[in-house]
């Protein structure tokens, strides 16, 4: 077997800004230990989040310079329409201004008091706007997904019984809906297999309950199905995200992941009467129904990326890039959830930093490492981000404690992959030296972005 190169060559850059090690010991306190508050100009090698970070291709950016920015009618918005109408195969196309902003508009029409929705697991802004409305957002995960130590190929799936036994506890009347996240952001970026869609609608058609995809991934669980799902392997990309599609109902989805752009999102519909509803109030809150709160050249951008980020040999480079630096942790011994999925490595800071109790956060003190160490900025998703107190002000943490390594699409090369693993192995030879955290500042809601924190000794 060959190496995989990057299936692109490099016409524009950007220079990254280097620091010194005794920079950056300063840098983070000045931040209060929470990378959040670092300047990005002070980052190396930005893996906070793949979310709006993509580099655009050179057809991107000439749509960029063609967008028709008319108002009304725009010919980006038929062409970004046409581009959503070839995947999803659904009838009615909203544009939004990032996928938050999709949900919003879906749950305030379907949600309320009394009303479940239940999901493989729910994304956090999908959870928000759901309970935002009063109703129940309900996760159904299955019971592999939930150990990061077990390696299956769909840790994304939803858990079929579950599901079937939810309906009829709850009431199919007050369920306006059941959603699949593909991949499985808050799940480790785990995929969803074919075989789990179909037997998730058989169940939702059984009740008359329509089945909405959290397409933000689309691309990246079509690739998981084509290398691990027995029938897959010869069928072209757009069949498989086709057939994925064609079990939903409906979809939302944010632009800033699979679409390869900065900013964008869309609500995709089959039911009229909804597509009415849901148009009526994207015109009060987003803009007008053919640019919904971008501008035509986003739209002329999401369009050319659908079309770029099915191919083969883009996924083939993304997702073994992500799997190389997964293995190579592994085989030195760093605790990982695995297998490695499809956008981000997670790290089990339980697991890497023993002798750190969750209440002075093993993920936080790992994520500082790797700003000192090599100038890395990642996030921790464990009791900073989720964890609750109870009534004697203890902390109730969250079951994982992971440090999470997002990589952004077509920015990073295979250099930059083998310099975070160095930067990592060497966090990893020296844990013993780490040290656990105390919280100086913190919000009521949402804690994580602004948190300051002290070092224990
Ligand atoms: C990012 C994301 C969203 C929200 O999209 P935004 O564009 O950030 O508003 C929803 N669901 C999933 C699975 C996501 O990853």
């Amino acid at each position: 077997m060959k190496t995989i190169i990057e299936p692109f060559k490099i016409k524009s850059v950007e220079p990254i800004r280097f620091t010194t090690k005794d920079e950056r010991i300063k840098l983070i306190k000045e931040a209060g230990y929470n990378p959040f508050m670092l300047n990005a100009d002070d980052v190396l090698i930005d893996l906070l989040t793949d979310s709006g970070t993509s580099a655009m291709s050179s057809k991107q950016w000439a749509g960029i310079m063609d967008g028709d920015e008319s108002y009304a009618g725009s010919k980006s918005f038929y062409r970004f329409e046409n581009a959503v109408k070839k995947i999803t195969g659904m009838s009615y196309i909203i544009p939004t201004h990032q996928g938050r902003a999709a949900e919003k508009i879906l749950f305030s029409t379907l949600g309320g008091e009394g009303k479940y929705f239940p999901n493989n697991t729910h994304f956090d802004t999908t959870r928000a706007n759901i309970e935002f409305t009063g109703a129940e957002a309900v996760d159904l995960l299955n019971e592999t997904g939930k150990h990061p130590e077990i390696r299956a190929d769909f840790k994304g799936d939803m858990d079929v019984e579950a599901l079937d036994k939810f309906i009829n506890k709850v009431g199919k009347e007050n369920i306006p809906l059941c959603m699949i996240t593909v991949t499985n952001n808050s799940g480790g970026g785990q995929p969803v297999s074919m075989k789990n869609i179909r037997e998730v609608k058989d169940v939702c058609k059984k009740y008359d309950i329509p089945l909405f995809l959290d397409a933000c991934r689309f691309a990246e669980n079509a690739y998981f199905i084509k290398k691990r799902e027995p029938g897959y392997a010869d069928k072209p990309l757009l069949e498989i995200a086709q057939e994925m599609f064609s079990y939903a109902d409906g979809a939302t989805m944010s632009a800033k992941k699979d679409a390869l752009v900065n900013i964008g999102g869309f609500l995709a519909l089959n039911d009229e009467k909804l597509a009415q509803q849901c148009r009526n109030l994207l015109i009060v809150t987003e803009g007008f129904t053919t640019y919904g709160g971008l501008a035509g050249r986003d739209l002329e951008a999401i369009a050319q990326g659908l079309e770029e980020v099915l191919d083969e040999h883009y996924l083939q480079y993304r997702i073994r890039s992500i799997e190389y630096l997964g293995e190579k942790l592994i085989s030195a011994g760093v605790p990982l959830i695995e297998p490695p999925g499809g956008h981000a490595i997670y790290i089990d800071a339980k697991r890497f930093l023993p002798n750190i109790p969750p209440e002075h956060f093993p993920g936080q003190s790992i994520v500082c490492a790797l700003y000192v160490e090599g100038g890395i900025r990642s996030v921790e998703i464990g009791s900073v981000m989720f964890g609750k107190y109870d009534k004697n002000g203890k902390l109730i943490p969250p079951t994982m404690e992971l440090v999470r390594l997002a990589i952004p699409r077509r920015v990073y090369t295979q250099s930059h992959i083998d310099y975070v693993l160095e930067i990592i192995l060497e966090v990893y030879k020296n844990r013993n030296n780490l040290k656990g955290f105390k919280i100086e500042y913190e919000a009521p809601m949402l804690r994580h972005f602004t948190a300051r924190f002290s070092e224990l000794n």
